[in-house]
């Protein structure tokens, strides 16, 4: 299967990964709406919402949780948006669900390696 997000998944294109388990990962958008923009994908590959098991699901939000409160924490954002795309409007077919920081000042958008590194500090 042709799929981007499986292939990150199988480290063929590289990430940069901010959470990593057996069934679920999350790195940072490539082409970011916002400084941190994330997206949290299962390892086992689901098309989209109808696809997914409530399982993976709710630990996809679990570890979503985790990881609003670290970009809250580290790039000090202002509010989360959530957004997971069906259909016409879905891209990349492999079950994602994008964490999207929003700032009530306008912040150009940084570099993602730049981005990554202040959340890789401790
Ligand atoms: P969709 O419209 O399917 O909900 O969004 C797909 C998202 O995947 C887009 O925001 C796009 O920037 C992101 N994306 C597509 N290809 C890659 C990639 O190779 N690496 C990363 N990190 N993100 C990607
Ligand atoms: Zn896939």
């Amino acid at each position: 299967m042709n799929c981007i997000f499986c292939k990150i998944i199988n480290g063929e294109i590289p990430c940069y990964k901010l959470y990593e388990d057996d069934t679920i990962l999350a790195f940072l958008d490539i082409n970011p709406d916002s400084n941190g923009h994330t997206l949290l994908i299962p390892k086992k590959h689901y098309t989209d919402i109808m696809d997914i098991d409530n399982e993976t699901l709710m630990h996809i939000f679990d570890v979503a949780r985790e990881i609003k409160t670290k970009l809250e924490n580290k790039l000090h954002c202002d509010g989360i948006t959530f957004i997971q795309n069906n259909g016409d409007v879905q891209e990349v077919k492999h079950y994602h669900l994008h964490i999207k920081p929003y700032y009530n000042k306008n912040s150009h958008l940084q570099p993602v390696e730049d981005v990554f590194e202040k959340l890789a500090k401790n």
